[in-house]
């Protein structure tokens, strides 16, 4: 399956966040805070494999073949749990690095090692009389899942301006602003932007109604 994704209409789909413009964001973005509660998208390895459909990167017989394969495995629930806590760190890691910080010795570590022992692939493909190199991985055991959220998560660090990337001002979801002004907030206007317009227009009129009373 092909690393690349195309451009989403919705936020969601099939139960998972897709706003951050970026893989490594939106594997983060499983986590989000609902109702002042922390919700888990990922809460078994069946979850994970969805999210990497989701995620087109893995084709609805891939995903077949893993879910029976490994399904139930002891195996695909520890990869699972490998990959939250890789969340986790690189949550921590994003977090300092959009402040400016260097990238953690640690994560730079985890990554390598990571990218080292599942491999992003290239092939050439052949457009008419062209032909485009294009990034590849054979998701044939949980392990290989590693390969595309490494290889993502160290082209942020790597290629992506970090005044670009941010938390949104509301809520733990990160996303990289790929707008023309680059004056992105919040994560969607859905989850956030209508609260806080709804709070801003709020504050407008609280404040016309006191002057117009002074
Ligand atoms: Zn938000």
């Amino acid at each position: 399956m092909t690393a690349s994704k195309s451009l989403r209409k919705s936020e969601w789909k099939d139960g998972f966040l897709f706003l951050g413009n970026q893989l490594a964001l939106d594997f983060l973005n499983t986590c989000p805070v609902q109702n002042r509660e922390a919700v888990e998208l990922l809460p078994d390895f069946d979850a994970l494999l969805r999210w990497f459909q989701a995620a087109d990167l893995l084709g609805a017989r891939e995903l077949a073949t893993l879910r029976q394969q490994w399904g139930e495995s002891v195996r695909g629930q520890h990869v699972l749990e490998r990959m939250r806590e890789l969340r986790e760190r690189l949550r921590m890691a994003v977090l300092a690095w959009e402040r400016g910080g260097a990238v953690h010795r640690g994560a730079i570590g985890e990554l390598n090692h990571l990218m080292a022992a599942h491999p992003m692939l290239t092939r050439l493909k052949a457009t008419g009389i062209t032909s485009i190199a294009e990034l590849w991985f054979d998701p044939s055991r949980p392990e290989d899942l590693f390969a595309p959220l490494a290889h993502s998560a160290a082209m942020l660090f790597a290629s992506v301006d970090r005044n670009r990337v941010r938390k949104c001002g509301q809520c733990v979801l990160h996303f990289s602003d790929t707008s023309k002004k680059g004056t992105r907030r919040w994560c969607s206007m859905q989850l956030c932007g209508n609260r806080l317009k709804v709070a801003a227009y709020a504050a407008r009129q609280r404040t016309i109604h006191d002057n117009g009373f002074r």
